[in-house]
């Protein structure tokens, strides 16, 4: 294999950069050619690459987003589109890709793989919603963001003796909630993963009252339900006003936490490493704070679950 191609697919997330970096680098370091795909699968077909050398990558380790650009890609999941994208990937004689998203990206990756390409998956997402991996990159820098902001909140919440409702990213998986819940000593986290009783929630809010604490926070994953309609339905029952915030994409630009640098650093190498040692339709992963790699299938077979022991924690603590 003399050359390789890297992508980023699907929501962007801090750390893509450090990932890229990695594998451009990495690959370098082999004496690889490195092709950079730009707008994920969309470049792909358009044959919109760039050659990566060493220091295009310089000075990027730090940065949010990706300077690949990413992109949903619809043309991609035909048949037809797939074809033009092997069209171009024989042009330039890449041998192997290494696709920076989420589990929709790999899906996309698989078929590459099907079509005598082998692709190598990193895991880029704010969520950490990807089965197989206990993080995935951009994750850490997220529930920090949003720590970060909720500190905020509280200061107004204290001043003014109110709640506040805080919903966060998480369509399927509460880890963002969960983390920053237990974070910042939120009152009640709601997750998709745990159904929740507006009772225990308004009781909660009168155990604090009880002992002359006037302010709470609620942090609810956006897959849990409206913190619009929580909150209406707390004024229903306690009489009491609440305050909304949602903190939307905020969550998922900013320099990347060391953690996630890390990650994406020993991410993006471990790919190149894997493309170079033959292996194919495999996504990197942590596990037990170990980078190793697992099939896509096996992956896909499983199930996402955040630790909710980190749940019970997070309610015992707040009362
Ligand atoms: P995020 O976690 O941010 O949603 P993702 O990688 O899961 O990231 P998707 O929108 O699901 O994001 O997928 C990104 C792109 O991957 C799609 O726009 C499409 O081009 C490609 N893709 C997804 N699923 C498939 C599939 N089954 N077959 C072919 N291509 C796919």
């Amino acid at each position: 294999m003399e050359r390789i191609a890297v992508l980023t697919s699907g929501g962007d997330s801090p750390g893509m950069n450090a990932a890229i970096r990695a594998v451009v680098r990495k690959g370098h370091h082999h004496g690889l050619d490195v092709i950079g795909v730009q707008r994920g699968y969309t470049g792909l077909i358009q044959g919109d690459f760039i050659t990566m050398e060493l220091g295009s990558v310089g000075d990027i380790i730090h940065r949010g987003g990706t300077i690949l650009r990413s992109a949903r890609c619809e043309e991609f999941r035909t048949p037809e589109g797939r074809e033009k994208a092997v069209s171009n990937l024989q042009q330039h004689g890449i041998g192997g890709i290494v696709v920076i998203g989420g589990d929709g990206s790999f899906r996309g990756a698989q078929h590459l793989t099907a079509l005598g390409y082998p692709t190598i998956g990193v895991p880029g997402t704010i969520d950490n919603d990807i089965p197989g991996t206990d993080f995935t990159i951009g994750f850490d820098t997220a529930v920090n963001t949003v720590i970060q902001n909720i500190d905020r909140i509280r200061d107004t919440a204290s001043s003014h003796e109110r709640t506040y409702i805080v919903e966060v990213m998480g369509r399927d998986a509460g880890d963002i909630a969960l983390w920053a819940g237990l974070a910042d000593g939120a009152e009640s986290i709601l997750v998709p993963e745990a159904p929740y009783e507006l009772d225990d929630i308004v009781e909660r809010l009168a155990r604090g009252d009880r002992r002359d604490k006037k302010h709470s926070i609620i942090v609810v994953a956006e897959g849990a339900g409206n913190a619009f309609e929580i909150g209406k339905k707390i004024k229903e029952k306690t009489g009491e006003e609440t305050r909304v915030t949602v903190l939307g994409h905020i969550q998922r630009g900013g320099s990347p936490s060391a953690f996630d640098r890390v990650l994406a650093s020993q991410m993006g190498a471990n790919a190149v490493d894997l493309l170079l040692a033959g292996e194919h339709d495999k996504m990197v992963a942590i596990r037990n704070n170990e980078i190793t790699a697992i099939n896509f299938d096996t992956a896909f077979s499983m199930k996402h679950q955040p630790d909710m022991s980190m749940y019970d924690l997070a309610s015992i603590l707040a009362i």
